[in-house]
């Protein structure tokens, strides 16, 4: 029997949702297209990521170039490191990760070198998957594509990893655009690119795929959330540092979990807050979502504390969907690093600080004649000289390698009161980061049901015993309403293009379907997703109602043709119950 995966695959391919790339020339690994409905839910989907982070949020989109320039990805580690292991098949040439090869001989294999792999996969005779053949010498493979930008092939550019540089690279112009004030965000949709070793699963795993992320930027000294309140109450499966080692779950609240210093601090937690908020808006069903903790092995050295959303899906287990982390300032320090140029903020105090300075005046009059050219550069090393520096009865300092003692009369000290009404910070950054494509499938098979429909009385007539139905959440079906006209007559098409005219002035997306029985049409649409048909019959002729069906419960009610449209939107838009749109049949 066919697992979940193929189930919704299958239909996936069979009704335009998600096609095989290339298929044409044979297709290639890592690739996928959007057919008409997949596009359309892709969008839908990436519109209420919108709606919850640049609407509700405020954080802003932008569109940075899909390509960088090697300055952006030596800054920010992905030349230098930014690769997977690799292990070739001596015999068959196919290439694998060689840190999947091992996990079941070892725990975390992802934390392991590629000499560690190498002598893993030598001890345990380890062979290849494909044909049984010798596996070669592991070596790390970078995963960016690499081309060059303009003619002579002398730049070399590469194919974005992530779309998080294109956030960094801009903060300058962000920093004005919000003038001068923490915090703030910046947020990207866009493609990303990898150039995964073996991909062999499907959407989960692609070469190019599609990301959704915010780089918010934050005071360091601050990392409460004004509307944490709001959300504190949250209930969310967390799946913790210590939960993992005691191979357990917990139900907690956020604010529970930020109280109890599990998750970081408020900022992260409000972040974990909406990532579940958008999570359970567009399908994924909360029994199967866990937010799991990176490991102090797992998690990179600057972070200050990393959750991933992960997503049941029955063939692939627990699958990462959206990471969050608390980057700190390592991102902007690596690019002001890398560029030059200070990254950072000015933030005023509320009310000017007095604070005692320490100010060190070298005597010029002493260091001028004796050091002639070389006396400002001496006179600066001074000024940077601490209170115990000055305590002996000589100074000793170094300058340009020179050893320089001095009198204690070459300078005058003192500590100064001082009002300062601000202070320079480096951001910390926050990032919320979403694999768009995983969420898709996940959706896909989270809605997905096959149900016994025999008996049921609107199915009369049909001899098919089961109904696929996809329940996808209305605000992101990408059919929003099917038009059927009882029978193939005129008069009742006539009025069946009106409603449809009703809708899409609406800017409601409609099928017209008028070919087969009533019941194999509803069919059609229960697969594809669409919350709910209408049904123009006779009755419509004498009184003007029409019937609409709802998907899920298979209902009918009797409802007003001339107010169809508002009534629709309601369904879709506003979670109107389906009672709520007309009698009941
Ligand atoms: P990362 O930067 O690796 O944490 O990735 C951020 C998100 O992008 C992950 O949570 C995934 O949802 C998604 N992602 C990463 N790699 C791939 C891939 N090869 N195919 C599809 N989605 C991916």
């Amino acid at each position: 029997m066919a697992d979940k995966y193929e189930q919704v695959i299958e239909l996936a391919k069979r009704r335009g949702f998600l096609w095989s790339s290339f298929e044409l020339y044979g297709g290639t690994a890592g690739f996928y297209d959007y057919g008409p409905l997949g596009a359309m839910l892709k969008r839908r989907v990436e519109n209420t990521w919108r709606d919850i982070f640049v609407i509700n949020e405020g954080y802003y989109e932008i569109e940075a170039p899909t390509i960088g320039i090697e300055e952006i990805f030596i800054a920010s580690g992905h030349v230098g490191g930014f690769s997977d292991p690799l292990t070739e098949c001596q015999k068959c040439h196919e290439a694998f990760r060689a840190d999947h090869l091992v996990k079941d001989v070892v725990e975390n294999p992802d934390t392991l070198s590629a000499d560690e792999l190498t002598e893993i996969i030598n001890k345990n005779n380890i062979r290849c998957p494909e044909c049984g053949g010798k596996l070669g010498t592991v070596y790390e493979f970078n995963l960016m594509f690499k081309t060059t930008i303009g003619p002579g092939g002398k730049r070399v550019g590469y194919l974005r990893p992530e779309t998080a540089q294109g956030m960094f690279v801009d903060f300058p112009r962000l920093l004005k655009f919000y003038r001068d004030r923490l915090p703030f965000g910046a947020t990207q949709i866009g493609k990303a690119y990898r150039n995964e070793i073996s991909p062999r699963q499907g959407v989960i795993r692609l070469r190019e795929f599609t990301q959704a992320e915010a780089e918010i930027f934050i005071d360091p000294r601050n990392k409460t959330h004004p509307k944490f309140k709001e959300v504190a109450g949250i209930v969310l499966n967390l799946y913790s540092q210590e939960g993992q080692i005691a191979g357990e779950m917990q139900k907690m609240s956020i604010g529970e979990a930020v109280k109890r210093g599990i998750i970081a601090h408020e900022f992260l937690g409000y972040c974990l807050a909406i990532t579940y908020r958008f999570l359970m808006r567009v399908g994924i069903s909360a029994e199967k979502l866990r937010f799991r903790q990176h490991m102090k092995d797992e998690m990179a050295h600057y972070a200050a504390d990393c959750w991933d959303a992960e997503i049941l899906s029955e063939r692939f287990g627990w699958v990462e969907v959206v990471g969050i982390a608390d980057r700190t300032d390592y991102d902007l320090k690596a690019h002001a690093k890398q560029s030059g140029t200070e990254l950072s903020v000015y933030v005023p105090y509320d009310k000017p600080k007095k604070i005692e300075r320490f100010v060190v005046k070298p005597n010029m009059g002493i260091l001028g004649p004796r050091f002639k050219g070389k006396a400002g550069k001496i006179a600066n090393a001074l000024k940077a000289l601490k209170p115990e520096e000055l305590k002996g009865d000589h100074i000793e300092l170094t300058v340009d390698g020179e050893h320089i003692k001095l009198e204690k009369e070459a300078v005058t000290f003192e500590t100064v009161t001082e009002e300062v009404h601000g202070e320079t910070v480096i951001p910390h950054v926050i990032e919320p980061s979403f694999g768009i494509d995983r969420i898709i499938y996940s959706l896909l098979e989270h809605s997905y049901s096959e149900e016994e429909t025999a008996g049921l009385e609107e199915e009369k007539g049909e001899k098919e015993e089961k109904r696929i139905v996809l329940r996808l959440p209305p605000e992101v079906a990408p059919v929003q309403v099917a038009v059927l006209p009882l029978l193939t007559r005129e008069e009742l098409i006539k009025p069946a293009n009106e409603i449809v005219s009703m809708l899409r002035s609406a800017g409601i997306l409609v099928t017209y379907d008028d070919s087969g029985t009533i019941g194999r049409r509803y069919r059609r649409n229960d697969e594809i997703g669409t919350p709910c048909s209408i049904t123009v019959d006779y009755k419509t002729l004498e009184d003007g109602t029409v019937t609409i069906r709802d998907r899920d419960s298979m209902r009918q009610v009797r409802a007003d043709m001339s107010g169809i449209a508002d009534n629709i939107c309601g369904l879709i838009y506003s979670g109107k119950p389906f009672k709520e749109a007309g009698t009941k049949v």
